[in-house]
């Protein structure tokens, strides 16, 4: 497993396109997509998958049959609300395959709809654009803050305000990190919370011309084009690139992004093979 680390956001993972995806937070407690169920992922206790392709979703049985077997708790496993039907089905002819019954808990999740993970950590869906219903994924965290018009006040004056019991606190929602499972561009487009995230990892599949942008938006996903298209957009201090096509060498991925890639940019932009 790879890992990044930007301020107190810590992932690590796995991420080929097609082949397998998983990202863990550790710190949170939690996961998105089960891939292939790597073994770090089997002690994680709630894990949220972003659609049913395999590649994302396919460690999903194994997931809650080696908890079972390591006296775990069953875990909790948050899925697309269109599949919570056909995922909980299929587990259950796992139990007939295996002539055991272990414990499983699949809720679904609609766009826009938030989980409270623990105290003031919530992560919601956002819509992503696929072949199949797909979701990605915020972790927001809830933080009292001053509201804009005192920000610039000294601290007495403050400590004054809020002797005389004025209201100068807001609960405002802080994204810390994003991923946007499988998706096409207008996942960055459409959700606000994608932009502003302070590390959000962006599905980038293709990246040259052989495959070009037509081919990546016939099979919803996105191309390098596409993002640099749109590099206003992104608010973010991280962007981390995730989900390039195994076709593509390290390399040849990291040659094309300085090639690419202007240079103000190059701070703030990483792809998943650089880790
Ligand atoms: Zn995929
Ligand atoms: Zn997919």
């Amino acid at each position: 497993m790879k890992e990044f680390q930007h301020r107190n956001v810590l992932v690590k993972g796995v991420s080929i396109g097609g082949i397998e995806s998983s990202y863990i937070l550790p710190h949170f407690k939690v996961a998105f997509d089960f891939g292939r169920c790597p073994d770090d992922l089997i002690d994680v206790p709630t894990i949220f998958l972003t659609h049913g392709h395999l590649d994302h979703s396919a460690g999903i049985a194994y997931y809650f049959s080696q908890r079972s077997l390591k006296n775990l708790p069953e875990g909790k496993v948050y899925v697309p609300a269109a599949i919570k039907k056909p995922i909980r089905k299929i587990l259950k002819l796992w139990h007939k395959i295996e002539q055991f019954e272990y414990k499983i808990q699949v809720e679904g999740i609609n766009h826009h709809q938030k989980v409270e993970i623990r105290k003031n950590v919530f992560i919601k869906a956002l819509p992503a654009f696929h072949r199949i219903p797909a979701q990605g994924y915020v972790l927001l965290e809830k933080k009292r803050k001053l509201k804009k018009e005192y920000i610039a006040l000294s601290g007495r004056k403050i400590e004054k305000l809020k002797k005389q019991g004025e209201d100068i606190f807001e609960e405002r929602e802080i994204p810390l990190f994003c991923y946007s499972g499988d998706t096409d561009i207008r996942f960055l487009e459409n959700n606000k919370e994608a932009q502003q995230a302070k590390v959000l990892l962006l599905e980038c599949t293709y990246i040259d011309d052989k495959r070009p942008p037509e081919r990546a938006h016939k099979w919803g996903h996105i191309h390098l084009y596409d993002i640099l298209d749109r590099l206003d957009l992104f608010q973010n201090e991280k962007i981390v690139l995730i989900h390039f096509s195994k076709r593509y060498k390290a390399n040849y991925i990291n040659k094309i992004l300085s090639e690419k890639l202007p240079a103000k940019y190059s701070s703030r932009f990483i792809s998943w093979p650089q880790l």
